[in-house]
């Protein structure tokens, strides 16, 4: 078998608001054997122009690299990208692309065997796994954010994540006051039994002494976990907020590559470690990313906020975790999540049931991938 086309996407949906992710990157690698592998490159920059940037460089780089190679290979031509990157930069779009491709090359190889996925990461642990809400702030009301929660706790849903804010003016972090009345708020209309995550995000950097006093105040309200309020390249920071506050610290969405996460794991600056398969480097990186996680004791989570794609690739993941204990699941309303695939994943009380169909198991509706693509 070998690779006959590489396609990259760029995608972009109307959203309530520039933290909903926008935008996305379909990947497609074609075989001569009539098989073609689905990735996807986490990629949602406001007006397109990062899945733009990845569509020139898998098209114009990747491409002729990739054409004629036997796309069971998987490792090898991972090595083979990455070198290349160094005209990129080993980082950003060009790994964001990198990973696409190699979710795709995952997904033909279950094709290709007839297997799903997890079976070539070393089998699976369990069938199905809990996900939760994955939600945004709306500062300006704390009421109807916390009631849109309520409806995700009353279809079965044990756990809601908000983050970020609708905007970069108007987001969580920037006034305590406003904070602690929004995260009350929830608590309240969530009840007592449901875990509540709070995902700061990157359009607020606070310092570990203002996280740490956030963290303190946010604790009376049973927070499970307290999620990038720092800027991703200050590790120390992030180690002294772990050990001062009993809430779980989350990071991990911001890096790429397993060496990128070295420093987090080695000196366990957070207690929950969250790559995104389809920011970090594919299913290859992300598995080394949980082995690592593995040895070092630590949890891992992984992010998913923006297609179906990203869901299906970290469905295979956590499927082949030992200790997997939830996934995301992204709930702000999307084409790329309602629509994107022509079979829903199968939702029950909670938790997601894990595909067994040969590859990623799904399959993608091209209707909605014209309705998105940019048009350029
Ligand atoms: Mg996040």
């Amino acid at each position: 078998m070998k690779i006959r086309d590489v396609r990259l996407t760029p995608l972009m949906t109307e959203a309530e608001s520039i933290s909903a992710g926008p935008g996305a990157a379909l990947v497609e690698v074609e075989t001569d054997e009539g098989i073609t592998g689905i990735g996807e490159a986490c990629i949602h920059s406001e007006r397109g122009e990062a899945a733009i940037a990845a569509q020139k460089i898998v098209e114009i780089g990747f491409k002729p690299l990739l054409i004629g190679e036997n796309p069971l290979d998987v490792q090898r031509l991972w090595l083979k990208l990455y070198s290349y990157c160094e005209w990129y930069g080993r980082g950003g779009v060009a790994i964001y692309a990198l990973s696409g491709i190699d979710v795709a090359l995952w997904d033909i190889c279950g094709k290709a065997l007839g297997v799903p996925v997890y079976t070539l990461l070393g089998g699976k642990f369990r069938d199905k796994i809990p996900v939760y809400a994955s939600l945004l702030f709306d500062m300006d009301n704390p009421e109807d954010t916390a009631k849109e929660g309520k409806k995700y706790v009353i279809q079965g849903y044990k756990a809601v994540k908000y983050g970020w804010g609708k905007t970069r003016e108007r987001a969580f972090g920037m006034n305590p006051d406003e904070d602690e009345e929004m995260i009350r708020t929830i608590r309240e209309v969530l009840g007592p039994n449901i875990q509540i995550m709070v995902d700061v995000g990157r359009f607020v950097n606070l310092t570990p002494a203002q996280a740490i006093r956030l963290a303190k105040r946010l604790e009376k309200y049973d927070i499970f976990w307290l999620e990038e309020p720092l800027p991703p390249e200050d590790v120390t920071g992030y180690k002294m907020l772990s050990d001062s506050v009993d809430v779980y610290i989350a990071a991990g969405e911001s890096e790429y590559s397993r060496q990128g996460f070295v420093e987090y794991i080695t000196r366990r600056a957070v207690d929950i470690i969250q790559p995104d398969v389809t920011k970090a480097g594919g299913l290859t990186e992300a598995k080394k990313i949980a082995d690592m996680c593995e040895t070092w004791n630590l949890m891992m989570v992984p992010h998913g906020f923006s297609s179906v794609v990203n869901v299906a690739a970290n469905l295979q993941l956590v499927a082949s975790m030992p200790r997997a204990f939830i996934l995301e699941y992204r709930r702000t309303p999307s084409p790329l999540i309602s629509k994107l695939a022509k079979k829903p994943f199968t939702y029950e009380d909670g938790y997601l049931k894990i595909p067994s169909e040969p590859g990623l198991g799904i399959e993608i509706d091209y209707s909605v991938v014209e309705e998105c693509s940019i048009k350029q």
